[in-house]
């Protein structure tokens, strides 16, 4: 069985309240889940992240500001920041970015966080977890202006936005969007990006692969060992062997992230 590496879940999150512990040693000793990395959005959930880093050896932190909570930064916001992300379970630094979509009114803002963000990761020497929803355009000027390296998580731009992010030396995270119906852009990109700048990802709890959404077994939330059905899938759209994608994304992981695998 090939190995499983999430390079992007947040099992902090409140839905793994009841069985966490019990998930989490399930998946990595029956269903081959090597490794995850747990990435936060705001202060509170990196020192979650950090926590469960330290309880299971198969888990990485990541510490950040989702773009969500860009309105907590502050100075003080910047300074504990700085001290988690050199805790030693900590691999990168995020989730951070841009995102139009939730909100439009706070554009500014949500630029100079996500600068602030670039510019720690950097000072760190640690690659950055970056989120981009509906704000391509700002998104991959201050890419090419900070130069970070790191992954476009839940990648969700074009062919040619993936050629520009992969110029800039970043990998592709891609997951269960990929698997949805209507989804025609993420089935481009995950044909085109090449295997060796390919992470995958469920960004647990959300974006469930098509198969778990619906009956007879049905899930509330999506959970590591799902990656398998999601490497299937773009397996067979680049017409590649599941097994060598999902061992191929794991290394590449490693390699994002600097962890043994
Ligand atoms: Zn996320």
């Amino acid at each position: 069985m090939s190995l499983i590496f999430d390079s992007h879940a947040h099992y902090y999150s409140q839905v793994f309240e009841e069985d966490r512990d019990e998930l989490l040693v399930r998946m990595h000793e029956q269903d081959g889940v090597k490794a995850i990395l747990c990435p936060a959005e705001n202060l509170c959930s990196s020192a979650a992240c950090v926590g469960l880093a330290e309880k299971y050896d198969f888990i990485y932190a990541a510490a950040g500001v989702h773009p969500n909570y860009a309105d907590i930064w502050t100075d003080d916001t910047a300074e504990s920041l700085s001290a988690l992300l050199d805790r030693e379970r900590v691999v990168a630094a995020g989730e951070m970015g841009l995102d139009y979509y939730r909100r439009d009114d706070n554009r500014e803002t949500q630029k100079r966080v996500f600068a602030a963000q670039l510019e720690l990761a950097a000072e760190k020497k640690l690659p950055a977890v970056i989120h981009d929803r509906e704000a391509h355009g700002d998104m991959y000027d201050m890419l090419r202006y900070y130069r970070p390296e790191g992954v476009m998580h839940c990648f969700s731009g074009s062919v040619e936005l993936a050629r520009e992010a992969l110029n800039l030396g970043l990998y592709i995270g891609l997951g269960g969007s990929v698997t949805a119906l209507n989804a025609v852009k993420p089935v481009e990109v995950a044909k085109y990006v090449p295997l060796d700048r390919l992470v995958l990802e469920t960004d647990a709890p959300y974006l469930i692969p098509r198969p778990y959404r619906t009956a007879p077994e049905k899930y509330k939330r999506s959970e590591s060992w799902m990656i398998r059905y999601v490497a299937e899938f773009i397996a067979e759209l680049r017409n590649t062997d599941p097994e060598l994608l999902l061992d191929t994304a794991a290394r590449n992981a490693a390699r994002l992230y600097r962890v043994e695998l």
